[in-house]
């Protein structure tokens, strides 16, 4: 399965990316994780990347996929892969498009999770972070807790300016915008499918792994 995953903040994307993971055996790519690896490992694209982010600039998208081409050509993903966090315009998709030619990948298909807007708000405002350690939980996890489960700090939970309803809602209008036009590119190409975020992660596992199966034998 060679899958790109897409969705809004707060639809669960890290999680169905690690479930999918275990059961399909294939790498979850984070695009994010690779360049700064790429920068760790001292590559001569990932040097390249260190100088750009140095000066505050934003590493150019010919870097970004030549540094998941390197990781798509490994073994790792000789089975598969799920790619996380790029393409985030259509400049990139069809960069990324490219690069599947060039790797002979012809079967790769958007995932694209998605939400009520509403209920993001309603599961993003009830989750708190600790102050300490920085682990998240919902509401319901710390019931009548007064110490943090990971850390055991004392009275150090808060809700983050990122979970506020408002700072929320602004940040599912930039995702919108920037990204709407992406999912079209897919989706103009039948090479998209959309699923529901909301319910259990298992549901929500569940209905991705028979959608993209049917989308598979179909295509
Ligand atoms: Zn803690």
């Amino acid at each position: 399965m060679r899958i790109i995953l897409f969705g809004s903040p707060g639809v669960g994307k890290g999680t169905q990316a690690k479930i999918l993971s275990e059961t399909q055996h294939i790498p979850h790519i984070s695009t994010g994780d690779i360049l700064r690896n790429a920068v760790k490992e001292k590559t001569e694209l990932g040097m390249k990347a260190a100088e750009i982010m140095n000066k505050g600039e934003l590493v150019p998208d010919n870097i970004v996929i030549g540094i998941i081409k390197e990781v798509l050509k490994s073994e790792q993903c000789s089975n598969g892969f799920i790619l996380d966090g790029f393409p985030r315009t259509v400049v990139q998709a069809e960069a990324l498009d490219s690069l599947f030619d060039e790797l002979n990948i012809r079967d790769a298909i958007l995932v694209h999770i998605t939400a009520d807007e509403n209920e993001i708000i309603k599961r993003l405002n009830g989750r708190r972070a600790c102050k300490v350690c920085g682990a998240i939980f919902s509401l319901t996890e710390i019931e009548n807790l007064s110490r943090c489960p990971k850390c055991n700090a004392e009275n150090s939970f808060y809700l983050r300016d990122d979970d506020k309803e408002e700072v929320i809602r602004k940040r599912l209008m930039v995702y919108q915008t920037n990204t709407m036009p992406v999912l079209d590119y897919y989706s103009a190409q039948n090479r998209a499918i959309t699923i529901n975020g909301l319910g259990t992660v298992e549901e929500v596992n569940q209905k991705l792994i028979s959608k993209l199966k049917e989308k598979i034998l179909v295509a």
